[in-house]
């Protein structure tokens, strides 16, 4: 039995398990992926979950939040992207040490290609939030020559300064600033953006009826829209960047990535795409 989970707190709707058993059965291979909830509270949990991997009862997990900078203090080695982001979303054995790595930077940037299929020349990106997720979203992107600008709250403004001075560190020709996610400020920055992305849980279930994007501010002409939130499958911001006439995703299709390529580094095995969408689509 090729064992698998995820840890994380709380992990009521997780979608991990579906994706990495339908994952098992596509190729054949006796697995299972269990959802381990440690509390942050909890004294021990984690070490205890990276023991067992350590010891190599589980082959390997997925983190999520709150533990995918708190896990990185128990692990031998981080990849270089893991480290350059500052978060761990994938953990498994390799030459005898426990590593760390990070899938949904790459996850992100294939689905993001798929979905644009080429049609932007500019590279200018507005990226809604500066968490982890944004994290892996602002890395992706200024490695592939993007130039981000952070909306941020007003409450965020220390996260994005310590985000945008450690990415200038780690990145060549890095082009980052920021500016309040609020109407007039990104109203400034004109027609520019070609691409915007909510990297906040703003519109996730149940609080489908929120936005990130101010209230009366038009969307840039022609910007496309991505919105990391795939609960629901049509968030408002979606749906409005859509009425707008702009092309606008959720952000499902980079779940399936970052799992599939989590799959790859656990077992090594390529799993078709189409078997992870069709297990969570509907
Ligand atoms: P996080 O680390 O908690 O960061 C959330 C960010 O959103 C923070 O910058 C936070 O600002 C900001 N924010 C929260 N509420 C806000 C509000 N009302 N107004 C303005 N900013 C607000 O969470 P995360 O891990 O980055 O995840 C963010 C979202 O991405 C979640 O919905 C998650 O499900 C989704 N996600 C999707 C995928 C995928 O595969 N599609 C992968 C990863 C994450 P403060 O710092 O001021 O609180």
């Amino acid at each position: 039995m090729i064992r698998t989970g995820l840890i994380g707190y709380p992990l009521t709707n997780s979608l991990s398990p579906k994706l990495h058993e339908a994952a098992f059965a596509a190729l054949s291979l006796h697995g299972e992926c269990l959802l381990y909830p440690v509390a942050p509270t909890e004294s021990g949990g984690l070490a205890r979950m990276t023991s067992r991997i350590r010891d190599g009862e589980i082959l390997g997990l997925n983190v999520t939040i709150p533990h995918k900078q708190t896990i990185m203090a128990l692990l031998d080695e981080l990849t270089p992207s893991a480290q350059a982001i500052g978060a761990v979303n994938t953990i498994y054995m390799q030459g005898g040490k426990l590593v760390g790595h990070n899938t949904d930077a790459p996850g992100f940037h294939t689905d993001l290609t798929r979905f644009l299929a080429n049609s932007i020349s500019e590279k200018k990106a507005l990226v809604i939030g500066a968490g982890g997720a944004a994290r892996a979203v602002v890395y992706a992107l200024l490695k592939n020559g993007w130039k981000v600008t952070l909306a941020i709250r007003r409450s965020s403004v220390r996260t994005a300064s310590a985000l945008i001075a450690s990415f200038e560190l780690d990145i060549r020709d890095c082009s980052m600033d920021y500016v309040l996610l609020e109407a007039e400020e990104i109203g400034r920055l004109g027609n520019g953006i070609r691409l915007i992305v909510n990297a906040t849980p703003i519109g996730m279930f149940p609080k489908v009826d929120s936005s990130p994007w101010p209230d009366h501010l038009p969307f840039p002409d022609r910007a496309a829209v991505y919105d990391l939130v795939y609960h629901p499958r049509q968030t408002l911001l979606v749906r409005e960047a859509q009425s707008a006439g702009l092309q606008a995703s959720t952000g499902l299709g980079m779940l399936v990535e970052q799992a599939a390529l989590s799959f790859a580094c656990w077992t090594g095995q390529y799993v078709p795409r189409e078997v992870m969408f069709a297990a969570v689509e509907g």
